[in-house]
């Protein structure tokens, strides 16, 4: 039984709403597995809040602090410095708070000003866990079904990291102004754009990772799929369901009966979560605690 104290490090949440987020088990989960003396809180912030709240975390003593939505693009004109990845991607989902209070007082002058910076673990946390599943991206055609903020960071982990980036959309301009905008960082890479009911050319595709970042098949809509279940899938796919809740999404069926891969996005959640933990503690947290708190023995 761990108690907290006037020595136990802060770090928490802050999105709108928190209550049904899974990071406070998963990372309470780690910091206890490492016997650190650290909590994690659910912190519910209104948008018209969220300068306000990010002003008062030094003062609070807070570390850290994960974002979630709606406020990962909001709150990057609060922080001192986004790494380059953030700030490619637009979006923010871990704070360092580095300040007087939340450090060392007796080391750290008092007028030391606060310093907040922000990272995106999203898109390492994706690439971190396709590496674990040993899923190749380099040279590799990757259809990525959705254009909004999880897009994003799949996307610029995928070009990143070799991949032919096509996203398939069903409103064309948004998909065509995040390829444009992710090709002013990544000059180099292959990024384009289609729409939603062009997705049967992707049949002719040679093995293609197919990764879906779109809501749809999420619980409690668990019978439908982003997939349309007339449209085979291209021999040899890989899908990569963001989804994780349910653990089988209907797309990932439709690719197992297709003979295909399929993994959800349990992985990723884990792995945003364990780079974050590390931002803040220099710690790599147990992924085996964090998962087993969360959902039993995992499953893939
Ligand atoms: P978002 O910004 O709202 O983007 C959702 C995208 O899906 C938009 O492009 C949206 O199109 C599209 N979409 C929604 N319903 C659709 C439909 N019926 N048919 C076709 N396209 C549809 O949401 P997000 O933050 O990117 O999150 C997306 C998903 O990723 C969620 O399920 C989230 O839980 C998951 N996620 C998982 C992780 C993880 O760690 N595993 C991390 C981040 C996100 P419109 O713009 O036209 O609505």
């Amino acid at each position: 039984m761990r108690y907290i104290s006037g020595k136990t490090k802060l770090l928490g949440l802050i999105g709108w709403p928190v209550a049904h987020s899974l990071s406070p088990a998963m990372h309470n989960a780690a910091a206890a597995a490492l016997n650190l003396d650290i909590v994690y809180l659910p912190l519910p912030v209104a948008p018209n809040q969220l300068e306000a709240a990010i002003h008062g975390l030094p003062a609070l003593g807070f570390h850290g602090v994960n974002v979630t939505v709606p406020h990962k693009q909001a709150v990057i004109p609060y922080l001192h410095h986004t790494e380059p990845a953030a700030h490619a991607i637009g979006a923010v989902n871990t704070i360092k708070i580095e300040s007087p209070i939340s450090g060392r007082p007796t080391t750290v002058p008092r007028h030391t000003p606060p310093v907040l910076s922000g990272f995106n673990t999203d898109h390492s946390g994706f690439l971190a866990d396709l590496q674990q599943q040993v899923i190749a991206v380099n040279g590799r055609d990757c259809v990525v079904l959705g254009a909004g903020g999880a897009a994003r960071a799949v996307a610029y982990a995928l070009a990143r990291a070799g991949g032919r980036v096509r996203f398939y959309a069903r409103r064309l301009v948004q998909a065509r102004q995040l390829a444009a905008d992710l090709q002013r960082h990544l000059p180099h890479a292959e990024l384009e754009a289609a729409a939603w009911d062009e997705l049967q050319e992707t049949v002719t595709l040679p093995a293609p990772l197919i990764v879906n970042t779109t809501p749809v098949g999420m619980h409690p809509d668990e019978d439908v799929s982003p997939w349309p279940e007339h449209l085979a899938f291209p021999s040899n796919s890989h899908v990569y369901d963001l989804i994780y809740s349910p653990q089988e999404t209907r797309l990932m069926q439709q690719a197992i009966a297709a003979g295909c891969g399929a993994s959800n996005g349990l992985g990723m959640l884990l792995q945003q979560g364990a780079l974050a933990f590390e931002i803040w503690t220099g710690i790599r947290p147990p992924l085996e605690a964090m998962a087993n708190v969360l959902f039993g023995p995992v499953r893939r």
